[in-house]
């Protein structure tokens, strides 16, 4: 049996994060418009980059080389995965924490925040409400504490599945935990979770040891190791990520390509996703309010567009932590899922006890819109807002690599379901004018399908079928 919290062995492991070699390459200059176009090129080509590409064009500075990175990013994004946007809701389940991370709220020694663990009845009541606002993607979120072992995990994750309303349910649940060991990964797929997501948070490890100064996560190389130990597990679907503010992002950026290829060369299979979180204001945490590495909107904006080129095939995350602006304006450099109507206080969203959601929260969110809202922009702003679970719930996983490397995926799967699922939303959930919105961004990508496309048919059976009270059909 998995509890309570795992044994840290790292005993003859190596960091494969080369710190020497990473400095030396972005200690270059980008001046070579050439070069830059011939990286770009092979990026749209469907490859991969290098270091020393990535590094290239992570060293540019010169505005009309940025530009021509920012229109290469967003045209593999048009070309590959077209202008779907897959949507999501955070859901924190316990904000109990024996770490003390210097930049976040639920810190231990963090005496202003109210901690709060979910009871499974309280977690049913946080996942009608986002249920009952159409949700379909949750993403579990837990502090690192004894009691938040794979058990209770996998409990949580039951429960969640378990939890219907009407015609809600959720379809696919991911987490964000600390790193287990073997045995805890695999007791935690078994519940059947989509993605685990574990954050280096810096890769440069005297930054890393200092501002993870006790508990677990003190330990660099248990983390750098957590996806070696998830996919051993059997977990397919990993989500990297680095908190940019730490360290110079740049060093971060690269560093998340060097984790990729070792994931790639271990196992022959990359992250699922990459995030890049931006520290936020916390309670009770002056180093949230002045990171070390603060990183300008014009830098992060690059460097999402250079991440996108890169590793072309991995999905991106951007959360609410940003503004809506920029949120709008990275989804058109490849960002591929975003959540939304999100609150982050533990108990937030049904808010049954008295303490505020900001006492209860591990940071400050920037973009509070409701998820209606936030759909109704979408589809307004030429977008495909999409609930779909279809790879995951039919087992084809590592679906991002696969829209990326099968011709006519996207068309032939991820199109149609997102049309589908977002259907459904508008059915059972949408206000009117979001209703209006999205039923016209609906007949603009039926259009687009070629009539003798043999998909179109039956897809538009489908919608029928779903006019007339069917849920879940997928491709
Ligand atoms: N406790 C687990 C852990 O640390 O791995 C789960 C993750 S934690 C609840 C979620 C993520 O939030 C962290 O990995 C970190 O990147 C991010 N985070 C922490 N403090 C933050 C802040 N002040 N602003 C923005 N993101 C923050
Ligand atoms: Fe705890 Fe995670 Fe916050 Fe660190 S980032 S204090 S481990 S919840």
């Amino acid at each position: 049996m998995s509890s309570g919290l795992p044994k840290l062995d790292v005993e003859g492991l190596e960091s494969f994060i080369p710190e020497a070699e990473i400095q030396e390459l972005l200690s270059k200059k980008t001046t070579d418009i050439k070069k830059v176009r011939e990286i770009i090129a092979k990026s749209l080509d469907k490859n991969r980059l290098n270091p020393d590409e990535m590094a290239t064009l992570l060293n540019a500075d010169d505005p009309e080389i940025v530009e021509e990175i920012k229109e290469g990013a967003r045209t593999l994004k048009k070309r590959i995965y077209g202008n779907r946007i897959v949507l999501f809701a955070p859901l924190y389940v316990g904000n109990d924490c024996i770490n003390n991370c210097t930049y976040c709220g639920f810190r231990k020694s963090n005496l202003d925040v109210v901690r709060k663990t979910l009871t499974m009845k309280e977690l049913e009541k946080e996942v009608t409400t986002l249920e009952n606002r159409g949700h379909k993607r949750l993403i579990l979120v837990y502090g690192e504490h004894p009691k938040y072992d794979a058990d209770f995990i996998y409990d949580t994750v039951r429960t969640v599945y378990g939890t219907k309303s009407g015609n809600g349910e959720i379809r696919r649940v991911n987490i964000n935990a600390a790193p287990f060991d073997v045995e805890g990964f695999r007791k935690i797929k078994s519940a059947g979770i989509g993605t685990f997501q574990v954050f280096q948070e810096t890769y440069h490890q005297e930054t890393y040891r200092a501002v993870h100064p006790s508990g677990l996560k003190a330990n660099y190389l248990w983390r750098l190791f957590a996806f070696d130990r998830a996919m051993e597990a059997g977990i397919d679907d990993v989500g990297m990520g680095a908190l940019i503010g730490l360290y110079n992002h740049k060093f971060e950026a690269l560093s998340m390509l060097y984790h990729t290829i070792h994931l790639e060369e271990k196992f022959g299979v990359g992250p699922h996703t990459i995030s890049f979180p931006r520290i936020e204001p916390a309670i009770g945490t002056d180093y949230a309010n002045h990171p070390p590495y603060q990183t300008s909107d014009e830098d992060f904006m690059k460097m999402i567009a250079v991440i996108r080129l890169a590793v072309p095939y991995t999905g991106m995350i951007l959360t609410a932590r940003e503004p809506v602006k920029l949120r709008n304006e990275a989804i058109g450099y490849g960002i591929s899922q975003i959540d939304a109507g999100s609150d982050i206080g533990v108990g937030a969203y049904a808010q049954e006890d008295e303490v505020s959601s900001d006492k209860k929260s591990q940071f400050v969110l920037s973009d509070n819109r409701s998820l209606d809202q936030v759909i109704g922009e979408l589809c307004e702003a030429d977008f495909l807002p999409s609930f779909c679970t279809g790879c995951y719930r039919l087992g084809r996983t590592g679906e991002h690599f696969m829209e990326f490397a099968k011709p006519g995926f996207v068309k032939r799967f991820c199109t149609p379901n997102a049309i589908l699922t977002l259907t459904e939303y508008l059915l059972d959930y949408a206000s009117p004018d979001t209703k209006q919105k999205g039923m016209a961004a609906i007949e603009r990508e039926i259009k687009q399908i070629p009539d003798d496309n043999p998909q179109k048919a039956t897809l538009l059976e489908r919608l029928e079928q779903v006019k007339a009270g069917k849920r879940d059909l997928f491709f």
